[in-house]
């Protein structure tokens, strides 16, 4: 039972040429498309399978400045203001909505954490409630449970993973830009070292300018170009209840378990952060620059298996343009959910919100959450290779910040302003290493 997603047509057909060139329909890939698309640039959106059937379907939905890295936090807080206009934009729901988000706690060192992070934020301006024992066991009353402690950041929200991506994306083909499923782009053609087109399964597109936002699968495709990007991915599974549970929170976070609202009165439940690690040739190419990140989550780790080696986004093989190349073969990165995971994390949560026990599972699934090494996206032009653009690496939280980093990236493709600083994100930082640098959150 894959993760629910909902349909969206394509353009009718694939243009000679555009002003740019986008590679990828996931959040980030569609947003930049969709910001680009509204100031009247020609842009082409190339999505190998179906919009955002890959990780921005598979989320929680979550966009929260909350716990966020100070490198990511104002493009957090610009992407809410973002999510809220897309539905003004476009006049579709995306399900977004501030709902806030809830986090509960019995652990004094993580509630610790907590305050240290409110006081940065307040220093930015952001707003974040830390809870009293009381305050949380009021907010938390669902639970039936005393709590020690929580936060309550009442201006972040959640949006539907299941339309919020092909909504932007139809809303691309209405200003004027085109949307291509089921067209993989195979790889560059370049003219005196830049960007001169992209040879894609149903013909070239002639243009100056491409945005790699391929998720999990960028480092193989910028391998056939030669640039070395570190990027790993790890497989983490959720699942979904049917609605019918009542009186919970909209989204609420707890070490044990979290759950969020859905859009169709259903919830999603997760294990923060679990995943397993399943080997693959580019994770051990890229092994000692992610030490310091595995290092720092190996809690919540655990070995996995030949999932990621069969499913092949993670290949270091070279492929030919004019053959067949892994993305057509593998349309959908739909690994196998741990379905042992699967049943703990219904038993947490049923045992925390005994409510759930009404309600059974409708949806199981995993996605790999693709990585950089120091949890930070990368986001801007490569090196060596004028007018290619790389964004990916959003390391489990691009979901929120789609909006903003797409935006960003429109305004650099536009000679803008950029909407945020894009000095944290820049790519070449990954040629230092890594290490004491890794992301908080
Ligand atoms: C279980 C889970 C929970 C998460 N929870 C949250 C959350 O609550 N909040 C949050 O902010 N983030 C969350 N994330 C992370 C978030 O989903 C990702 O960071 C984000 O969706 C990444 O978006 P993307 O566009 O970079 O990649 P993707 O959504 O993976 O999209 C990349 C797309 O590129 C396509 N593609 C790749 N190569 C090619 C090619 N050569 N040609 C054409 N198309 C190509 C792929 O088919 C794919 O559709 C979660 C992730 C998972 C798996």
């Amino acid at each position: 039972m894959p993760a629910p997603l909902i349909h969206i047509d394509s353009s009718p057909s694939l243009p000679r040429e555009a002003d740019v060139v986008v590679i990828g329909g996931g959040v980030v890939g569609v947003f930049t498309a969709y910001y680009l698309a509204r100031r009247g640039v020609s842009v082409a959106l190339l999505e190998k399978g179906r919009v955002a059937a890959e990780q921005s379907s598979r989320n929680w939905g979550w966009c929260r400045q909350q716990n966020r890295d100070a490198r990511e936090l104002p493009m957090a807080t610009k992407s809410l203001d973002l999510w809220e206009k897309v539905a003004q934009e476009t006049g579709e729901d995306t399900g977004f909505r501030r709902c806030g988000l809830l986090y509960l706690s019995q652990d004094e060192n993580e509630l610790a954490g907590w305050a240290k992070w409110r006081d940065f934020a307040r220093t930015v301006g952001v707003t974040t409630h830390v809870l009293s024992a009381e305050e949380a066991t009021e907010r938390g009353k669902a639970t039936g449970r005393k709590w020690k402690g929580g936060v309550f950041s009442p201006t972040d929200g959640t949006a539907d993973p299941s339309k919020a991506v092909p909504v932007a994306a139809r809303g691309i083909m209405a200003a004027g830009g085109t949307v291509h499923q089921n067209c993989a782009a195979r790889g560059l053609e370049l003219s005196a070292g830049r960007v001169s087109g992209v040879v894609t399964e149903a013909g070239t597109i002639r243009t100056t300018t491409v945005v790699m936002a391929g998720g999990a699968w960028a480092s193989s495709f910028c391998n056939q170009l030669g640039i070395r990007f570190p990027q790993a991915a790890v497989r983490q599974s959720i699942l979904a209840v049917a609605p019918g549970a009542n009186g919970l929170p909209d989204a609420l976070h707890t070490a044990r378990v979290s759950l969020t609202r859905r859009g169709n009165g259903g919830y999603a439940l997760a294990i923060s952060g679990r995943a397993r690690v399943d080997p693959t040739p580019q994770q051990l190419r890229f092994s000692r620059e992610f030490v310091p990140m595995f290092a720092r989550r190996w809690r919540s780790l655990a070995p996995g298996a030949f999932e990621g080696w069969r499913q092949g986004h993670e290949s270091l093989r070279k492929w030919a343009v004019d053959d067949v190349t892994p993305m057509e073969r593998n349309r959908i990165l739909d690994p196998k959910p741990d379905m042992r995971q699967i049943r703990l994390t219904y038993q947490r949560a049923c045992e925390l919100l005994p409510e759930l026990q009404r309600v059974a599972i409708s949806h199981a699934w995993a996605g790999y959450v693709d990585s950089t090494p120091d949890g930070v996206p990368a986001i801007g032009e490569v090196e060596g290779i004028p007018g290619f653009l790389l964004a990916a690496g959003f390391s489990g939280h691009g979901f929120g910040i789609g909006p903003g980093a797409g935006h960003m990236i429109a305004d650099i493709i536009t000679g803008s302003e950029p909407i945020v600083d894009p000095r944290p994100y820049r790519p070449e930082r990954l040629k230092t290493a890594a290490w004491g640098k890794v992301a908080e959150f």
